[in-house]
């Protein structure tokens, strides 16, 4: 079962299901999305870049970028429909991320990692505490 949610595009309340936006909006999409697909389909237009794309399909950007994300483009046979990596912009053809960035979150979360590792170890010395202090009490209950 879908939840209600407000479409990201018009506002509009609406079961979100497999689409991330309501079924006027994903109309739109398709529809977009087959010009942009017959757009780039044409031997001359493989080279094409993201504005010229954006231009000829009269389609914004981000939903092309989206299309490449989800892979429903594929950008390897469109070597110069690229998109900025959402963290420093750079020029990607897949994923989220360049590889500069991607290298430097992974990083960043083995450090998560090792704080969490660090924060359950003081937990746990917690909870040897408290089974220590349990045993005093019986022992004293027992003298
Ligand atoms: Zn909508
Ligand atoms: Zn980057």
């Amino acid at each position: 079962m879908g939840e209600l949610a407000n479409c990201p595009n018009c506002g509009e309340l609406f079961v979100k299901g497999s689409q991330d936006v309501c079924r006027k909006c994903f109309k739109e999409e398709e529809e977009k999305f087959d010009r942009v697909y017959n757009f780039i389909r044409k031997k001359k237009n493989r080279m094409a870049t993201m504005n010229e794309v954006s231009e000829g399909t009269d389609v914004e950007k981000s939903l092309i970028q989206k299309w490449l994300r989800q892979k429903r483009i594929h950008a390897g046979s469109f070597p110069n429909l690229t998109y900025g990596c959402e963290r420093c912009g750079e020029q990607i053809y897949e994923g989220k991320l360049c590889e500069n960035c991607a290298d430097q979150l992974k990083t960043d979360i083995s450090q998560d990692e090792r704080q969490k590792t660090i924060a359950e170890l003081e937990q746990e010395k917690r909870d040897r505490q408290q089974v220590y202090f349990n045993v005093d009490q019986e022992n004293k209950w027992r003298n």
